[in-house]
């Protein structure tokens, strides 16, 4: 670790991040059940948050990525996908 940010600092960075970018499968999981132990330690409860899960969706147009208040597009029906607010039913 201490490693790997002496080597940013060599190589001229001023900023560094750690992103684990995974593909879900059994040999994942056993890494971050693993991680899991060790970080947290197993007495705890920890919890991974995928990205997903905080995607907004807007109550207007029902697209992903703003909200209601936000919403610059005409107005979407989830019920029967018309141009008019899903409350109007
Ligand atoms: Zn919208
Ligand atoms: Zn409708």
């Amino acid at each position: 670790m201490l490693a790997s940010v002496f080597a940013m600092k060599q190589a001229g960075a001023t900023a560094c991040g750690i992103r684990f970018t995974l593909e879900r499968n059994d040999a994942s999981d056993h890494v971050l059940s693993s991680a899991r132990g060790f970080l947290f330690g197993k007495s705890r409860n920890a919890r991974f948050f995928e990205e997903h899960q905080s995607a907004p969706v807007c109550n207007k147009c029902l697209q992903v990525g703003h909200v209601e208040m936000l919403c610059a597009f005409p107005p979407r029906c989830r019920f029967c996908f018309g141009d008019h607010l899903s409350k109007s039913h």
